[in-house]
């Protein structure tokens, strides 16, 4: 069977997927399967790259270009993937990718694909839309408002006074659609504020503030379709004022501490939310589900990341491994549950 690896991606976080792949190509049962690499640049066009057979000496594999002398790929039309005897690895985050948009394509064109379907994915990316949703299933979350482009370039003062008179300081603006911290920020004040909303509309026209809380910060992994498996919770522990790009990628200045020291209570409630919330989202293969926990054990739910970082060191596949499922294997289950979502559509 042939793996077809879409990775890259026209987002900010082009880069966190590429180190995703990577680990993937590393780890991936190649006594089954061969990978077919596709590279979708940052400004959206689609690269085929070599069909491998075996574990990759090293990453210059992943290194496709298509626009220089030593161009080692072919552009091809996205539709051209289509083929019997694959599935199809949508390794991609944030907006163009972990949104429903490639979801969507790989459903027109008739392939099984891992992860979480179109509305899932447009749903867990839309900050604003998950806020609805898990507020309807009466899941605990910080208090937030949604702010608009349209509504703010109007009356500013309007929207000043919504988030003053719902939100303390300080608060956090958000671009509804986004993920690695990008666009993200704090605001101790009206001015910050303003500066912030500015930010936030870079890469979206809805953004969402949301109450600041001091708070730990704990993930718990969830995978399958109907039958929703979750993992403890783990804990993201920082030493800086807030997880953002920098903190994720950058200067290694996080510890994941699996399973996070938390009370028995605490463990249940993660658990039994991020299912939950899974199941309203109509999730489907896999998620990461992020939470707040103050120091008075308090738990809200953040979000739910339908396609979490997916390097051997990154959360989600450090929270199966302590349960006791390998790298390698849980690949193998999100394929075979990609496979059964398939079969149980046509
Ligand atoms: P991911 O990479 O997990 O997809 P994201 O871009 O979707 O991230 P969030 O997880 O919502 O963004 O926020 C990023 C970080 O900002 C959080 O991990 C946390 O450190 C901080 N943060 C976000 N919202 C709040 C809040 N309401 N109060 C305090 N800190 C917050
Ligand atoms: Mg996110
Ligand atoms: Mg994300
Ligand atoms: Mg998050």
């Amino acid at each position: 069977m042939k793996i077809v690896l879409l990775y890259g991606g026209r987002s900010a976080e082009h880069d966190v997927s590429i180190l995703s792949a990577f680990s993937v190509l590393n780890a991936i049962y190649y006594d089954y399967y061969q990978v077919q690499l596709v590279f979708i640049t940052k400004d959206g066009k689609w690269v085929k790259g070599p069909l491998l057979t075996e574990k990759p000496k090293n990453d210059s594999v992943l290194k496709l270009t298509w626009d220089t002398e030593d161009a080692t790929g072919e552009i091809i039309s996205p539709s051209t993937i289509k083929e019997e005897n694959a599935v199809v690895f949508p390794l991609l985050h944030g907006p163009n990718g972990e949104d429903g948009t490639i979801q969507g394509f790989l459903e027109t064109i008739d392939m099984p694909y891992i992860g979480a379907g179109v509305l899932t994915s447009a749903c867990g990316m839309d900050k604003i839309m998950t806020k609805y949703i898990l507020q309807a299933a009466g899941i605990p979350q910080v208090p937030y408002v949604p702010v608009l482009k349209n509504l703010w370039k109007e009356n500013p003062k309007q929207i000043f006074e919504q988030c003053e008179g719902t939100l303390l300081y300080p608060m956090f603006v958000k671009p509804a659609n986004m993920g690695s911290s990008v666009g993200i920020s704090k605001a101790e004040n009206r001015e910050e504020l303003q500066n912030a909303l500015q930010e936030a509309y870079k890469y979206d026209t809805r953004a969402i503030v949301e109450q600041g809380i001091e708070a730990r910060e704990i993930e718990v992994a969830i995978l399958g379709n109907e039958d929703v498996r979750t993992t403890l919770a783990g804990e993201i522990v920082k030493d800086v004022a807030f997880y953002d790009y920098n903190s994720k990628y950058i200067d290694n200045q996080i510890v994941m501490q699996i399973p996070a020291e938390v009370t028995e209570d605490v463990q249940q409630k993660a658990q039994e939310f991020a299912k939950k919330a899974y199941v309203m989202l109509g999730g489907s293969g896999l998620s990461r589900c992020d939470f707040f926990l103050t120091n008075k054990n308090e738990l809200f739910l953040n979000e739910l990341n339908t396609m979490p970082g997916f390097t051997q060191y990154s959360m989600y596949p450090s929270l199966w491994e302590k349960m006791g499922l390998k790298y390698g294997d849980l690949i193998e289950e999100l394929i075979q549950l990609a496979l059964k979502r398939y079969e149980q559509r046509q």
